[in-house]
């Protein structure tokens, strides 16, 4: 008895420090990219190029975290997702702009993604405070229990009341170890699925505001790709070498062509993310832009759910 007794608060102790140091890790990853968006935001001005946001910011990323989940996006204007600096990038931050930021860092798999937008022309200042107010409404939701899609309903208002469109196409995800766009998504509209928000889940809650129609299209020439977890076979050595160096350094996340531009040629390049695509064993992540003209502000924060709420590691 006295044995079972101690067993069993051992396990407890066990447990419960097994689920310390599990969000301490998503904590931490939660610190770092705060900290990586701190460094970009006073670079936010005209003149800066996009390119120097994006190495500052992955540079402080990599140099603090196991890794980078998602290569710094910066987004300008009518791009609302996706667009990362190609290599020798030479695009520059324009007087009124709207500039987004968006990055991510992993502890060990453990995820943090987070970004903000910024007006540089004051007039879009009502576009930014819709996609803040509509993430932070959203995450005053965040409990075990809450409908996700009661969340998108609440996004969907509090943005159509500022008097703009929610970008229908994106949505705020769950994030699991190892795994950026897990199950559960929180949609920006309202819906009809029943999915429910569970204690110990991690989201990534993020809202888009847009002065156009809500829709996005693809443009083509993606920038950033992701592995899919499946083995094929490869023709081209340079293939080879693209897997190898993929599977090595970016594990399961998404990367930026850029990165492995600046490892291999770039015709190598080109062909290798061409038999790998083929193959469907790589997926892009394509530039998401609204209308000419249009306009698209972001916010994101990541929480973990509590027993009676939330907690906010950005
Ligand atoms: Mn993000
Ligand atoms: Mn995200």
């Amino acid at each position: 008895m006295v044995n079972k007794v101690s067993d069993e608060k051992l396990d407890a102790k066990k447990d419960g420090d097994e689920t310390e140091d599990e969000w301490a890790k998503w904590r931490q990853a939660g610190v770092i990219a705060k900290a990586a968006l701190d460094i970009a935001r006073p670079m936010v001005k005209p003149g800066t190029k996009l390119i120097d946001i994006v190495e500052s910011v992955e540079k402080y990323i990599l140099e603090n975290a196991s890794g980078i989940a998602f290569p710094c996006n910066v987004s300008l204007n009518s791009i609302a997702a996706h667009y990362t600096s190609p290599l020798n990038d030479e695009t520059v931050i324009e007087d009124g702009d709207l500039v987004t930021v968006d990055c991510g860092a992993h502890i060990d798999g453990c995820i943090s993604d987070t970004a903000f937008t910024i007006a540089l022309n004051p007039e879009h200042e009502s576009l930014v405070k819709a996609s803040v107010d509509a993430t932070n409404v959203a995450i005053r939701m965040m409990r075990p229990g809450a409908k996700l899609n009661t969340i998108g309903a609440l996004i969907e208002d509090t943005i159509k009341s500022a008097g703009f469109e929610p970008i229908k196409q994106l949505s705020g995800h769950q994030l699991q170890e190892y795994e950026l766009h897990s199950e559960k998504q929180v949609p920006c509209v309202s819906g009809k699925s029943e999915v429910k928000v569970e204690e110990g889940e991690i989201y990534a809650i993020e809202t888009f505001a847009s002065t156009g129609s809500g829709n996005v299209t693809d443009l083509p020439n993606p920038l950033i790709y992701q592995l899919l977890p499946i083995r094929v076979p490869v023709r081209f050595r340079g293939t080879k070498q693209f897997l190898s160096i993929a599977r090595r350094e970016y594990k399961e996340f998404p990367f930026a062509e850029r990165w492995l531009a600046e490892k291999m040629k770039h015709a190598t390049l080109k062909m290798a993310i061409r038999e790998l695509t083929q193959k469907s064993a790589l997926i892009p992540h394509h530039i998401l832009t609204e209308e000419k003209g249009e306009l698209v502000s972001q916010h994101e924060h990541t929480v973990i759910v509590t027993e009676n709420g939330h907690e906010r590691t950005t």
